[in-house]
């Protein structure tokens, strides 16, 4: 397989699906505010009439966060629980015959981004903020595509078909 193809070959196709994390990627915990770009991104995703899942670790709180700061309605599910995240939760928001029209988008490249390659989904790493630095240990779980931030995020969204509901 040439270069070229090997990288055609791992780009993010249509999209019907999107899961995202939750800390760190479109809210920071330390100063309780959403990150910069997340309503832009959200509210084009929206506008694309495909599922959005929000699943994050924490509990009733982060649920409260999500209302707070007035995000709630741009998914179709929110799902929080405590530890480490468990990839059986995610397999319900995944279509079994095509789950590469499922794409993770999270900050944590040991943690989303390799959860959803090991469930066949494709990945977006939002390399910012704490675990900016925090490189895929396993060349196989390596994401389809990392951002710098959610406007560049976006930037690159714009650029994908989406298969609506
Ligand atoms: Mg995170």
């Amino acid at each position: 397989m040439s270069m070229e193809q090997s990288i055609t070959s791992q780009t993010i196709g249509m999209i019907k699906t999107i899961i995202f994390d939750w800390k760190r990627t479109l809210y920071d915990p330390d100063k309780r505010t959403l990150i910069k770009g997340s309503i832009e991104l959200l509210g084009f995703l929206k506008s694309k009439r495909i599922s959005m899942v929000l699943m994050g670790k924490g509990g009733k709180d982060m649920y409260q966060e999500v209302s707070r700061l007035g995000v709630k309605n741009y998914f179709n599910h929110v799902i929080f629980a405590e530890g480490t995240k468990d990839p059986k939760v995610f397999i319900p928001h995944i279509s079994s015959t095509d789950p590469g029209k499922t794409v993770f988008i999270g900050d944590r490249t040991r943690s989303e981004p390799e959860i959803g390659k090991k469930l066949g989904a494709k990945t977006i790493w939002v390399k910012q903020g704490k675990f900016a630095n925090e490189e895929s240990e396993d060349s196989s779980l390596q994401p389809d595509h990392t951002v710098t931030s959610l406007t560049s995020c976006l930037q690159f969204l714009q650029k994908i078909k989406f298969e609506s509901n």
